[in-house]
């Protein structure tokens, strides 16, 4: 299963905020055994919103969207993602039922359109905050703050699965550029994916469908390069 992440937040692109949801949905989504193929960052702009949704969705099995959701003016993400499928914004009867038994959020109380959600959309409860999110066709609108968003997430993991991929970690204390021969050995022998990742050392890591390959490959790298 192919899957697009697409977060939304002027403060993402001017670096004021870390993009940890992109991270984390990256690893959550990656367990499940879904491959992330995209992360895209874009700013609260409607239009803008509007042009990857329905890009990603038609290229992708599915699309995360996470970020402006809430209800002031910058909140902008459900009408981007109602515009991309033809939909509109209306008041949902299972968010606003949802806000009728929650006490603490009296339906009057709420902002004006904070129970909008797309026409025919699949509300998502929002248990660590007040903004629904919403699954439309294939597209999984979640809130912006991590807290909010990955409690919405696990709601819906169940439906972002693929082929488990297995993993094996190898370090080398060599230079990258000295690693090459010993790198295409490994992958050309076993079979196997590798990522290289200098930084203190170089990180090698072997990746497959079937566990046992994974290891052998792990285990043969392991002999041939300075740890
Ligand atoms: P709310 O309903 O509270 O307005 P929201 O869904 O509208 O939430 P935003 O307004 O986009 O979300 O962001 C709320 C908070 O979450 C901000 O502090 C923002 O910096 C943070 N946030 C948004 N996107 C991300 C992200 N991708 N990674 C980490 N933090 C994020
Ligand atoms: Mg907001």
């Amino acid at each position: 299963m192919d899957v697009a992440v697409l977060t939304v937040g002027d403060e993402l692109l001017a670096g004021d905020t870390t993009n940890t949801n992109a991270t984390w949905l990256g690893r959550r989504l990656t367990e499940r055994g879904a491959t992330v193929r995209r992360v895209v960052v874009v700013p609260d702009d409607v239009g803008v919103i509007e042009a990857d949704v329905r890009d990603l969705a038609e290229r992708y099995d599915a699309v995360l969207v996470t970020g402006g959701l809430g209800p002031t003016h910058d909140d902008v993400t459900m009408d981007g993602v109602a515009a991309a499928f033809d939909r509109e914004l209306v008041e949902h009867p299972d968010a606003a039922a949802w806000f009728a038994d929650h006490d603490t959020y009296s339906h009057a109380d709420l902002t004006d359109g904070t129970a909008h959600l797309p026409e025919g959309a699949r509300m998502l409860p929002n248990d660590e905050g007040v903004a629904p999110g919403a699954v439309v066709a294939n597209c999984y609108v979640l809130p912006g703050v991590p807290d909010e968003m990955k409690a919405m997430f696990e709601q819906v993991a169940g439906e972002f699965a693929g082929e488990k991929r297995h993993v094996e970690v190898v370090y080398a204390a060599e230079p990258e550029s000295a690693l090459i021969d010993r790198i295409e050995a490994v992958r050309e022998r076993f079979g196997v994916d590798v990522g290289s990742y200098p930084g203190d050392g170089v990180r090698l890591k072997i990746q497959g469908t079937d566990a046992e390959t994974v290891r052998e490959a792990a285990d043969w790298l392991r002999e041939r390069v300075e740890g």
